[in-house]
């Protein structure tokens, strides 16, 4: 069920009408719902029950303090893949026991202070990280607790800059070389092997690359355990996709069988690293019509948000749907939906049929996940605030930034 739905003639996020909303604290503005990002949450973990598990919500999809406050709340772990991402989350009031820290290319300083916090495990992605893992953590008399992220080389059927699992990808371990680097790493005196860790890609709508690259994961696992390094943890990833147009997801419940159905009888814990299934529709931008543009080849209404508070339709030729806050009667015709920016890639839709009249609210819908989090100040242009409704309430959780805070930091030669 959507949380984000008409009523009266008007589009709502929850119980609280969208124009309300743009009136109190102006467009282009983020809403997000609590019903929504609480229930996807829950959903995730609920079909997972039962069975030792941890969900740690992939918190680069969305990464709001209230967001994150919001899912430690109800008792979420956290994948992260910067020191940013670290503080951020610890600000927020994340459990640091359960945190995950991904990524290819952790810094020194911030592997110290990820050992400092006290973090689950390190998702190494090469030899040369786990090399650097061990020098830091003995430094610092710890024990870095380690998983490797190894590439199962399955193909995820997604969009090529969001498939992460195949040979070519920058990410991972090779799966011939895992065996290798485990032996390697069990001798290490400052790591301790933990787990094993995939993540495929992104916008996932198949099950059957998830059953593959698990299957191909368990093999290398009781291998890994003949040879006497027996994991507590197998972190299959993310990458669940969510309905933008007419994908057709895969279901909550059809995931978790097959998952209970391979992982039936095994000691692992199993860990998730979810991040737009739990907030991708959780979200839209709300953005004003500033102009309509009508032209020979093309009509254009430009709206008041553009590719740097959204950039996925930009940057992947993503659609998102584009409803307006209040549907008018009248000439409907193919809109593209532009923004501001001095880019001719700066659209938010294209070939919309919609009737718009200038000063329209439109929504764009499912943009809770890699909306605001992508979102830059490019054309020094403010990012938009951002909002939580909850019920007939609505707060404030990200001010929109000032212009003057956006070239605070700079100085003038002498
Ligand atoms: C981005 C990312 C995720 C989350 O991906 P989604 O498609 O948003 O679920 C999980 N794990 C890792 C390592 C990631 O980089």
């Amino acid at each position: 069920m959507s949380r984000f739905a008409y009523r009266d003639g008007e589009l709502h996020a929850e119980g609280v009408a969208l124009s309300a909303i743009a009136q109190r604290f102006g467009t282009p503005c983020y809403v997000y719902s609590r019903a929504a990002l609480e229930s996807s949450y829950r959903e995730f973990d609920a079909a997972f029950a039962g069975i030792p598990h941890l969900v740690c919500y992939a918190m680069k999809a969305n990464a709001n303090l209230a967001v994150l406050n919001l899912f430690a709340r109800l008792g979420s772990g956290f994948d992260i893949v910067s020191g940013g991402e670290l503080a951020r989350v610890l600000a927020a009031g994340g459990d640091p026991a359960k945190i995950v820290f991904s990524g290819v290319g952790k810094t020194e300083v911030e592997m110290e202070r990820a050992l400092a916090a006290g973090i689950l495990c390190f998702n190494v992605e090469s030899a040369a990280e786990l090399a650097r893992l061990d020098a830091v953590a003995g430094r610092l008399r710890h024990r870095a607790p380690v998983s490797f992220r190894v590439n199962p080389d399955v193909d995820p059927k997604t969009h090529p800059y969001i498939a992460t699992g195949l040979k070519e990808s920058k990410f991972g371990v090779d799966f011939d070389e895992a065996p290798q680097l485990y032996r390697q790493a069990a001798r290490l005196p400052n790591v301790a092997v933990r787990g094993i860790d995939i993540h495929i890609g992104s916008q996932i709508t198949e099950i059957e690359p998830y059953r593959e690259a698990a299957i191909k994961l368990l093999g290398l696992v009781d291998r890994l355990r003949a040879d006497g390094i027996a994991l507590a943890h197998v972190d299959l990833g993310g990458g669940l996709g969510i309905r933008y147009r007419d994908e057709e997801p895969v279901s909550l419940s059809d995931y978790a069988r097959m998952i209970r159905a391979l992982f039936a009888g095994r000691p692992e814990r199993l860990l998730f690293e979810p991040g737009r299934r739990l907030v991708g529709d959780a979200g839209v931008l709300l953005t004003r019509v500033e102009f309509l543009k009508p032209g020979t080849a093309r009509d254009f209404a430009i709206v008041d948000a553009a590719m740097n508070d959204l950039l996925r339709p930009s940057l992947y030729d993503a659609w998102h749907a584009v409803d307006p806050v209040r549907p008018r009667r009248g000439d409907e015709r193919a809109w593209e939906i532009v923004g501001p920016v001095c880019e001719s890639g700066d659209f938010l839709a294209r070939d919309r049929w919609l009737a718009l009249a200038a000063g329209d609210l439109l929504a764009i819908r499912a943009a809770g996940a890699y909306g605001m989090s992508m979102s830059s100040n490019y054309n020094s242009r403010p990012r938009a605030c951002e909002v939580i409704v909850d019920d007939t309430q609505v707060h404030l959780v990200r001010r929109r930034e000032e212009i003057g805070e956006l070239f605070a930091l700079e100085n003038l030669l002498p």
